[in-house]
């Protein structure tokens, strides 16, 4: 199982031509890169700007609407990114859930509409600062899996990501602990096992997220035994973000 790395280049950079070169130096940085299957979510308007396919990238949204089509101003569905060739959509990122207030039954609308289409979600939980301190992260993490994946069923599950970021280590460079991501991957395949079953828990990808960078990108892979990556600053440095990946694939 190839790991999956996914760069969120968030609401960057401003314009086409700076979002072209940023891809065009992916493209040609990661050339040779066959044992990492890498996923690029630049903002949706630039999605039909490049060609993922022939680059050997995969098409990922960092967000989506909960229907297919209607009269929803400024929504994006996941049938629409499916005609562009989108294979993936992170659903549920902490910075929709805080500034644009998504609620957990809105991130289970949305990662049931992204099924539908036959995409993956990847689906972010985790904990604020207040949340950790106040000993709550468990409660979050079961509230936020249970909550977000209710009524998907057993044979969608499977093309489900879990993104465990926590909230106070994305851009903070205060990365999570191996350890202390190994403790939560191990709890969240636990819930996973309770509400699905042991086969699921065991298959199911777990991709770690929160101040990733080209000195500790190697670490989740081996000692926390994560699937993969959630990159948000360091995808926006080609040079650092190429770094990562050539690491990972060299291992
Ligand atoms: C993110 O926003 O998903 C993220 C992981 O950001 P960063 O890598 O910058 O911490």
């Amino acid at each position: 199982m190839k790991p999956l790395i996914v760069a969120n280049w968030k609401c960057n950079p401003t314009t086409l031509k700076e979002a072209e070169k940023l891809f065009n130096s992916l493209k040609k940085g990661l050339k040779n890169v066959k044992k990492i299957e890498v996923v690029i979510c630049p903002p949706f308007v630039y999605l039909p700007s490049f060609k993922f396919q022939a680059s050997g990238f995969k098409l990922g949204a960092q967000d989506c609407f909960w229907e297919d089509k209607g009269p929803y101003t400024g929504e994006v569905s996941p049938q629409m990114l499916k005609s562009l060739g989108g294979s993936y959509v992170i659903v549920g990122h902490s910075e929709r859930r805080q500034i644009f207030k998504e609620t957990d039954e809105i991130v289970n609308e949305k990662i049931k509409e992204i099924l539908k289409a036959k995409l993956r979600p990847i689906f972010c939980i985790g904990e604020s600062e207040e949340e950790k301190r106040a000993g709550k992260t468990f409660q979050v993490l079961e509230r936020e899996i249970e909550k977000g994946l209710d009524k998907v069923p057993k044979k969608e599950i499977e093309r489900v990501i879990i993104a465990y970021e926590p909230i106070w280590a994305i851009g903070t460079e205060k990365a999570c602990e191996e350890n202390e991501v190994m403790t939560i991957a191990l709890f969240i395949k636990k819930l996973i096992s309770h509400l699905y079953n042991k086969k699921i828990a065991r298959t199911i990808k777990i991709l770690y997220g929160g101040s990733v960078d080209s000195k500790n990108a190697s670490d989740y892979l081996g000692e926390s035994k994560m699937q993969g990556l959630l990159i948000g600053g360091a995808s926006l440095n080609s040079k650092e973000f190429i770094k990562i990946i050539r690491t990972l694939n060299s291992i």
